[in-house]
């Protein structure tokens, strides 16, 4: 049997048992050499010995943290009984910091595509004055379980974006066309059927590809 042998470098070794094998330390990418100074072993012990020996520490955490959650549900109730408040705030912001704001914006885009693209949609529904309910892709997606409501294919939403069988928001009833973006308005199609029916209803698509 192979041994695992590497050794830490000097001065990288357990600093609870003195452990020097590479592969019983505990990784972290943001440590020198990628991995702590403590092993797994001592992390597994100390992770329960640490809380036995300090209590009062645990009570003030845990006190911390439920006065920051406090103060973030008080900030977010103040934030949905003053709508026009916080959009001016909002808008004073983007004027003080329209640079900054600019380039945050096209950086979360790119890390967002799936979140921009339903922030998107939200805007024109709003644009158009359709109905706007609240909730996620994720939500129209898992329930019609990833099918396609036009080709009944299983999609996946791990595929890159452009990809035929990726999975996409569609409007039955485009949002241009006077379509909510509601539940009932919503299903879930493959990218493929997406772009072909484009500002097509449901109902011509289908009529289409029967023709
Ligand atoms: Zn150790
Ligand atoms: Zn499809």
């Amino acid at each position: 049997m192979l041994e695992l042998s590497w050794r830490v470098r000097p001065g990288r070794e357990c600093k609870y048992c003195g452990e020097t094998r590479l592969a019983m330390m505990r990784r972290s990418k943001a440590a020198l050499y990628g991995h702590m100074r403590l092993c797994r072993a001592c992390t597994v012990r100390y992770s329960r010995q640490w809380p036995a020996e300090n209590p009062d520490k645990v009570r003030e955490n845990r006190r911390r943290a439920e006065k920051s959650e406090t103060r973030r549900r008080s900030r977010n109730q103040w934030r949905a009984a003053n709508p026009d408040k916080v959009s001016a705030q909002k808008a004073r912001h983007r004027k003080a910091n329209a640079e900054k704001v600019k380039s945050y914006l096209s950086e979360w885009k790119a890390r967002n595509p799936d979140k921009s693209r339903e922030y998107a949609q939200r805007y024109v529904a709003r644009k158009v004055s359709a109905t706007v309910e609240i909730f996620s892709d994720l939500d129209v997606f898992e329930r019609d379980s990833y099918i396609c409501y036009l080709c009944n294919e299983v999609t996946d939403i791990s595929l890159p974006l452009y990809a035929p069988k990726r999975t996409i928001l569609e409007h039955r009833v485009p949002l241009s066309r006077g379509g909510d973006h509601s539940m009932e308005n919503c299903a879930t199609a493959c990218w493929e059927c997406n772009s072909r029916k484009n500002a097509k209803t449901d109902t011509e698509y289908l009529a289409l590809l029967a023709s």
